[in-house]
């Protein structure tokens, strides 16, 4: 039995599947991050969650110090008029 590394599957399995609000199947594979649905164009994170439409305010896509939480929960603070 030749001993196989992972990397050598050539067709891994999905980390994530979902199927986008239009009926498009979704795969998330391993070390891939956000992805836009190739049919309407709806962006989801790494867990298939979909992404609010301000999640290009969100500060976590371009300082990685802070998490997508992080980055959503300063930009919705910044929101609230109190
Ligand atoms: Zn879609």
């Amino acid at each position: 039995m030749p001993a196989f590394d992972e990397d050598d599957v050539i067709r891994p399995a999905p980390t994530t599947t979902w199927t986008c609000d239009c009926g498009q199947p979704m795969a998330r594979y391993r070390g891939e991050g956000d992805q836009a649905c190739p049919d309407c164009g709806q962006w989801f994170n790494a867990g298939g969650q979909r992404l609010r439409s301000d999640w290009a305010e969100n500060p976590s896509n371009y300082d990685e110090d802070i998490s997508d939480l992080e980055g959503y929960e300063m930009v919705a603070s910044g929101h609230e008029d109190l």
